[in-house]
């Protein structure tokens, strides 16, 4: 049996008992998963067992660090995502200044990387250099859902980990458990966003009707997280010609004929972004409006919309 066990992980477990056990020294390692939770979760995991300073196990009760990575205050450990799309320059050099300055109070410092692909060239310029200080004790964990799109140079300094993704069923069920919403508000939630991307006109005159259905802002993020899959499936569609969620949805496919791919991923971070909006009080008709209005504005210029 492992020391580290990480619930259905088999392969990290092994290589995450491997670390715990010895001092290995490696400075990048890049998860590969198609879940961001799981991602997540497990990334979270490997930045403890590289920091704790006593042997890592679950219930660590020698120091206070697990139990503070745990609450997200440990400051030595950083974690990076993309903002709109694009992890930039100046976060990198943010982070590179941090760690030069910092002391170190668990076994290394960690970074976690969210989304790796998003990296802008200039970014991952910067970031190799930091790749390339060989005395640190900055450990980096990349993640990524699309290894075929993370910069080479990248990918050729860290240690791939694939993750199991075995459990994870796509589908209906998926869309339910994702969103938390049953079959019905589901269907509603298409039927009012492909009616966004036929008309915004119309939309709005729907927007009264969706309100009263989603009348919590727990359903509303659940209709953003259905919109969000859509879009993931549009884009799926448009370059695998295969849906992961929708079951090769008519209005779904319709979304790809006539927006770029470049469209579809704009419209997928505005999604993420207005996600996180919602955690904040917001006045639920205005942010509906927006999103309707903002789903609108993102074009490639060329598409006829009314
Ligand atoms: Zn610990």
């Amino acid at each position: 049996m492992y020391d580290v066990v990480v619930e259905k992980q088999p392969v990290l477990s092994r290589i995450l008992s491997k670390i715990n056990n010895s001092s290995v020294n490696v400075q990048a390692y890049l998860l590969v998963g198609e879940d961001h939770e799981e991602l997540e979760r497990c990334a979270l995991t490997f930045a403890k067992v590289l920091i704790c300073p006593d042997k890592y196990s679950e219930k660590c009760l020698k120091c206070n660090i697990c139990s503070r990575i745990k609450s997200g205050n440990f400051a030595e450990l950083k974690i990076i995502e993309p903002i709109n799309g694009i992890i930039k320059k100046e976060e990198i050099i943010n982070l590179r200044s941090f760690f030069q300055t910092k002391s170190i109070e668990g076994k290394n410092q960690i970074y976690i990387m969210k989304d790796v692909e998003f990296l802008n060239s200039s970014a991952a310029n910067a970031l190799l250099k930091f790749l390339e200080e060989p005395e640190s004790n900055t450990v980096a964990i990349f993640t990524t859902t699309n290894l075929n799109s993370v910069i080479n140079t990248i990918v050729s300094r860290c240690q791939i980990i694939k993750l199991n993704n075995n459990n994870i069923k796509k589908g209906l069920d998926f869309i339910k458990n994702m969103s938390g919403l049953d079959e019905d508000l589901i269907n509603s939630t298409l039927d009012f966003l492909f009616t966004i991307e036929s008309s915004n006109a119309k939309a709005f005159t729907m927007l009264k009707e969706f309100l009263n259905l989603f009348n919590t802002k727990e359903l509303l993020k659940g209709a953003l997280t259905v919109m969000l899959l859509s879009y993931k499936d549009a884009l799926n569609y448009k370059i695998f010609k295969n849906m992961e969620y929708f079951n090769n949805e008519t209005g779904i496919k319709n979304l790809c004929t006539y927006q770029n791919i470049d469209v579809l991923i704009k419209k997928i971070s505005f999604i993420l972004e207005n996600v996180k909006k919602l955690e904040y009080n917001v006045n639920v008709t205005l942010f509906v409006s927006n999103i309707i209005i903002g789903i609108g504005e993102i074009t490639d210029g060329q598409s006829n919309r009314s």
